[in-house]
């Protein structure tokens, strides 16, 4: 049997390989860089264990579940504290609990009688059914009014994309959300009658979703994966160029060129610009007729820079309990800082006896600058922000920075076309498959499934 190359040893690359691998198809897996996991990166020092990239992995669907105890890490497994399951949302420049339960909702001071009644008149607003793609801003402010989207969703929508909720897509970046629309007429109406049918599908809400990590932090899960792939796994290999062949494609790094039964793009959207592909016959093509060709329209979408800044603090010097899952911060509020997870709170051992740790993001579509700044800065525009919202005094015992440069792609209004276009591109190029976080959904659990969907796909091609 041909092998397959696997482009990228991302979490998307990584599952792909583990589960191809187990059904007995050999595979080489190529990494642009000098380590496995991608965005994922915990480091673990002076007692704090800081993670750089995702926080949490949302159990959305049972393969998430499953990939766990395929690859025997149940043991190493950490729940979130049940007694952090609180989530903060600044308003007023202060952190306000979100209510948890529908009375709660009544009694918040997140919101005025305005946008409460809002929400008690959504169920009764017509779906609109016209086709035109809106953001998700205009659907909130269509279904809700502009409050809740100021105060509410905007914070929310940088929590998950640091994106601008004016230009993510409604059915790309939320199509759960418009799901509910579509099915059951109103939010409202989908979240009560929707359940059972989730229940039915094993799929589970993001808000209700278990959240998990391990004990050394996320990237216990790619270093695992990638254990089980010895001499297969090339790292500081980038894939330059892709020749297509009589039976299926050549994969040229600088090491040299290799043939491969199949190929499945793991990367990132912005590097799969830079690809340089041959098909067999160009004039039949979807890259347009010439011999050698980029994917150069993937460069168009829009990865904002997002600094990381963990910190680690003397308890005492930090007022608030920070116990619960973090805050999140929206635009209107005038702070630098998307929103800040009090990541001590969530598993044990993040921080020394005596310590917290808050892991704070800046940057994305908000404040794309500021993901730039330099790590002084960083830290000097985080610590401003975390004096006034949780009663921080004196200095951080524990600093690390992560500038992300091209963080999390935009699913932006207008999306759709480089969805189509790796439609396209995958049923004109046989034997040449795409997956990963910029085709299937930005979560970690989304990239996990999509990773676990190609290998499904491409083995029963072999
Ligand atoms: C700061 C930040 C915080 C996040 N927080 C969360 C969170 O808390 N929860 C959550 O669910 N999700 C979170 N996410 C999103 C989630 O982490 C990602 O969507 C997911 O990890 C993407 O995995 P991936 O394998 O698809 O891509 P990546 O992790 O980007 O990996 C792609 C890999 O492909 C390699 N590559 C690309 N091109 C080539 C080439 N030509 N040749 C060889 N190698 C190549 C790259 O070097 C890279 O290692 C966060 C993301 C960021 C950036």
């Amino acid at each position: 049997m041909k092998s397959v190359a696997i482009i990228g040893a991302g979490i998307t690359g990584l599952t792909a390989a583990f589960y191809l691998k187990r059904e007995g198809v050999p595979v080489a897996v190529f990494e642009a860089s000098g380590r496995v996991g991608g965005v994922i990166q915990s480091v673990r020092k002076d007692g704090f264990l800081a993670e750089f990239g995702p926080n949490t992995i949302l159990e959305t669907s049972p393969k998430i579940k499953q990939l766990v105890i395929d690859a025997g890490l149940q043991s190493r497994k950490l729940d979130t504290d049940p007694k952090a399951e609180a989530r903060y949302v600044v308003r007023y420049r202060r952190p306000i609990k979100m209510p948890g339960k529908p009375l709660g909702f009544i009694t918040t001071p997140l919101f005025t009688a305005k946008a409460k009644l809002a929400v008690l008149r959504e169920p009764f607003i017509k779906p609109r059914r016209d086709g035109v793609e809106e953001s998700i801003g205009q659907f909130v402010v269509r279904r809700f009014n502009q409050e809740f989207l100021d105060n509410a969703i905007d914070a929310l929508v940088a929590g998950i994309y640091a994106g601008d909720p004016n230009k993510l897509s409604l059915p790309h970046a939320f199509p759960k959300l418009k799901a509910l629309e579509d099915n059951y007429g109103s939010m409202i109406k989908g979240q009560i009658f929707g359940a059972r049918d989730r229940k039915k599908s094993g799929e589970v809400a993001k808000d209700r979703a278990a959240k998990f990590s391990f004990d050394e932090g996320l990237q216990v899960l790619p270093d695992t994966l990638a254990a089980q792939l010895g001499d297969s796994l090339k790292l500081n290999t980038p894939v330059t160029k892709l020749t297509q062949t009589a039976s299926g494609w050549r994969v040229t790094t600088a090491s040299g060129e290799a043939e491969f039964g199949a190929v499945i793009y793991c990367g990132t959207a912005y590097q799969l610009s830079e690809l340089v592909v041959e098909p067999l016959t160009p004039a039949l093509s979807p890259l347009g007729g010439a011999r050698e060709k980029k994917f150069s329209a993937f460069g168009e979408i829009s990865y904002p820079p997002v600094g990381a800044v963990v910190l680690g603090f003397r308890r005492e010097d930090v007022a608030h309990p920070a116990c619960g899952f973090g805050m999140l911060i929206p635009k209107i509020e005038g702070f630098k800082i998307l929103g800040t997870i009090f990541s001590s709170a969530l598993f044990p051992n993040r921080a020394p006896a005596g310590h917290i740790t808050l892991t704070s993001y800046i940057g994305g579509a908000r404040y794309p600058e500021l993901g730039l700044l330099p790590p002084d800065q960083l830290v000097e525009a985080t610590m401003a922000d975390l004096r006034v919202l949780l009663g921080v005094k004196g200095q951080p015992v524990f600093i690390h920075t992560k500038t992300w440069p091209q963080a999390i792609p935009q699913y932006n209004v207008g999306y759709g076309k480089y969805r189509d276009l790796l439609n396209d591109l995958e049923a004109n190029s046989p034997k040449l498959f795409f997956a990963g976080h910029y085709r299937d959904g930005v979560s970690l659990g989304d990239s996990i499934v999509s990773g676990v969907n190609i290998a499904e796909r491409v083995g029963k091609l072999l």
